[in-house]
Order: structure tokens, then C-alpha cells, then sequence
């Protein structure tokens, strides 16, 4: 394959286009908004929307293989452009990681353990998802939720309503609270042959339900599990015969690791692997959608640390470029709202 296709147009595909372009590919670019930040270092091809079947024919026309960085595809619009040119990971993988329930009831299936959870389908599935569950929970909507976005909080069950209000629809899920300790993620690639590479697993820190930091090595609880949870990661690849880099979430409980979602692609935590490791999360995700041996994956350096800037954060881009330790990645974007993800910033520390 000469040219990759992606599918979205935000940092992760920006991300993915540098390290393809690297190994001497030509990247074009599927998305709704012109001047995405994944545009601005590959060719675009803008689209009324992500399920405008007749423009991905075009897309798909131009592109030897493609792939997708963001997880809320139709489908069928995959399914589509799956039937005309060799798309990684497979529609069946984006499939069942962009429905939550769809998400748990094929990881449960697999005896990985994960929060207790019951469908809700209206405002009485709530109360009967109450009943199952109990509190504290939290209402996630099935899909189109990130950044702890579509999510309400039930400290008790008199909170039902105003969860309700909060995620605003159904279908939803109705999750128990898992007491841990930590939160870590498992990131792997999967190639064509099955071949599966593994990172190490970074202890992620959350704020306001974004992600914040990740630092390898983990230490503590983290480090306790992470052997554990990424054979559960492996065999989650495994079974859905995922081929690219694949995020699952965990949370260290004292029990063990518990599985809390999973990303269908190169994840944020992931971004210190670009000068933190051997090969790259996107590199590798290349390679294998390209179908070539996966890169090394071992950590270079005694510990890595990547910090997101997010909103005016990254206004602060030239103190950062005055630490010699600092690796800064901008993505481009003009607007600096409150709460997006503008940049990171990599720390190789002794
Ligand atoms: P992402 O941006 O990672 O895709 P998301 O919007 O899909 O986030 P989750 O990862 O499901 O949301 O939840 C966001 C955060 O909320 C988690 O990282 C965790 O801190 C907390 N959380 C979610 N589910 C639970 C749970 N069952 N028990 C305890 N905390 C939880
Ligand atoms: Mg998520
Ligand atoms: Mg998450």
C-alpha cells in the first residue's frame, strides 16, 4: 500500500499521518470539518458527514488501505468502505467498542471482570437498573460519550432523576462505582498475523474526567496488576481478531484489575510511547494496518511522563520549550475552549 486512508481528522489522526508519512506513505485524510488538525499534515478529503456513503466511495477509491482514529463511525459507512478496500481494525471491533453494552456483554462474556452493570432503556430501566446494581453508580449513555461527557453520578438512589436529566437520552447503562485505587490503561498492536506487541502500561491520572497524565513505569498497584490486565488486553485482540494499536482502560482495585472501556485505536495514553518508547503507539498502528512487522516496544528512557495541555494550558508552550527534558507536540487548533485537548507535552526524567 502507497497511500493510507484515514478515517477523522483530530490529533490522533494528525499523529498517525507524521508517522506514516515517516515510513514514506501518502495519508488522506476522511472528515466532516475542513482544516481538522490531522488535515494540515496530510491531504483532506472533506465530506458532508461521516455517513455520506458516497463520498467515502470516492475516498475509498484514492487510498490502498485505511483506518479510522475516532470511534464514532456508523458501521455501515465502515462496512462500506470495508467492501471496497482492506480496512484496520475491522468494522466488527468499532462495532462492539463504541456500544457500551455491546463493550461489556462481549468483555464479560470472556470472564474479565468488570464494573456491575445493567441496561437502561427509559426512565423505568433506570429504577430497575437501581435495584440491580445499586449505588453508587454512574448512568453512562451506550454510546457517543468521551472525556466523561454523557456520564451522571448517583450517589443514592434519590439521585435518579437528576442523572437522568443529566445524560439527557437513552439507551444507557447503569454502572456500579469500583473503589480503586488507580487508573491505568493496557496499549497493544495486533498485526495481521497476530503478532501482538505490548507497552508498558501507564498509570493515567484523570481530571474532570479527562485524561491528565500518564507516567510509565507505573509503581505501586498499577504495577501489581499490569501483567494481569494486559493478558486480559491480549486476549480481548485475540478474540475480536483486532489488527492495529488497541487502548483498554483499567482500574486498580484491591480485588484486581477491572476493565473499563476499550478504544479501537491509538489512545492519549499513549502518547508518551512517541519518544518514551522503541516504536510508537502510531508507527506500529501503521505497520500493521500496512501489514509489516511490528516495531519494538520497550521503554527508553527510566521514566516517562506526558502531561495533556488542555484549553489555554498550552499557552505555556514556550516555558515548556525551555526544558531541556520537554518534548512539546502542539496539534494546530486555533481554539483554545475550555476542556479540549490542544497538546502534550513528553518529559524524559531520569
Ligand atoms: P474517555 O475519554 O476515556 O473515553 P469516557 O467518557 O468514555 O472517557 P469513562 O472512561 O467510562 O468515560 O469514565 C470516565 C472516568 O470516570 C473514568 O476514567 C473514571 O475515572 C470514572 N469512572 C467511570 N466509570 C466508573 C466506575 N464504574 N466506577 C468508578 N469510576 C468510574
Ligand atoms: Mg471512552
Ligand atoms: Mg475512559
Amino acid at each position: 500500500a502507497s497511500t493510507i486512508g484515514i478515517v477523522g481528522g483530530g490529533q490522533l489522526g494528525r499523529m498517525l499521518a507524521i508517522a506514516a508519512a515517516r515510513l514514506g506513505y501518502r495519508v488522506h485524510i476522511y472528515a466532516p470539518d475542513a482544516d481538522s488538525p490531522a488535515a494540515e499534515v496530510a491531504a483532506e478529503f472533506t465530506c458532508a458527514g461521516y455517513d455520506d456513503l458516497n463520498a467515502l466511495a470516492m475516498f475509498a477509491a484514492r487510498v490502498d488501505v485505511a483506518t479510522y482514529e475516532f470511534e464514532n463511525i456508523p458501521v455501515a459507512a465502515l462496512d462500506a468502505l470495508a467492501a471496497v478496500v482492506p480496512l484496520h481494525p475491522s468494522p466488527r471491533a468499532i462495532g462492539v467498542a463504541q456500544d457500551r453494552l455491546a463493550e461489556k456483554t462481549f468483555v464479560a462474556d470472556l470472564g474479565v471482570p468488570v464494573a456491575p452493570w445493567a441496561p437502561v432503556d427509559d426512565r423505568a430501566g433506570l429504577d430497575a437498573a437501581i435495584a440491580a446494581v445499586g449505588t453508587p453508580a454512574i448512568l453512562k449513555t451506550r454510546r457517543f460519550g468521551y472525556d466523561g461527557k454523557g456520564q451522571g453520578r448517583l450517589a443514592t438512589p434519590a439521585d435518579a432523576d437528576a442523572a437522568w436529566d443529566q445524560i439527557g437520552q437513552a439507551p444507557a447503562v447503569l454502572e456500579g462505582h469500583v473503589a480503586f485505587d488507580r487508573e491505568f490503561s493496557v496499549l497493544l498492536c495486533r498485526g495481521q498475523d497476530g503478532a501482538v506487541v505490548t507497552w508498558d502500561a501507564p498509570d493515567n491520572t484523570h481530571v474532570d474526567g479527562i485524561l491528565a497524565t500518564s507516567i510509565v513505569p507505573a509503581t505501586g498497584i498499577v504495577a501489581a496488576q499490569a501483567a494481569d490486565a494486559t493478558a486480559t488486553a491480549v486476549r480481548i485482540a485475540d478474540a475480536l481478531g483486532y489488527v492495529g494499536t488497541l487502548a483498554c482502560e483499567f482500574f486498580a482495585s484491591t480485588a484486581g484489575p477491572v476493565f473499563n472501556e476499550m478504544a479501537p485505536r491509538v489512545h492519549n495514553s499513549g502518547h508518551w510511547t512517541i519518544e518514551g518508547a522503541r516504536t510508537s503507539q502510531f508507527e506500529n498502528h501503521i505497520r500493521a494496518v500496512c501489514g509489516l512487522p511490528l516495531g519494538g516496544t520497550d521503554t527508553v528512557h527510566p521514566r516517562v511522563e506526558m502531561h495533556n495541555l488542555i484549553g489555554d494550558q498550552a499557552n505555556a508552550w514556550d516555558e515548556i520549550l525551555s526544558d531541556p527534558t520537554a518534548h512539546l507536540h502542539l496539534y494546530g487548533k486555533a481554539d483554545a475552549r475550555p476542556g479540549r485537548k490542544m497538546g502534550h507535552v513528553t518529559r524524559l526524567l531520569d
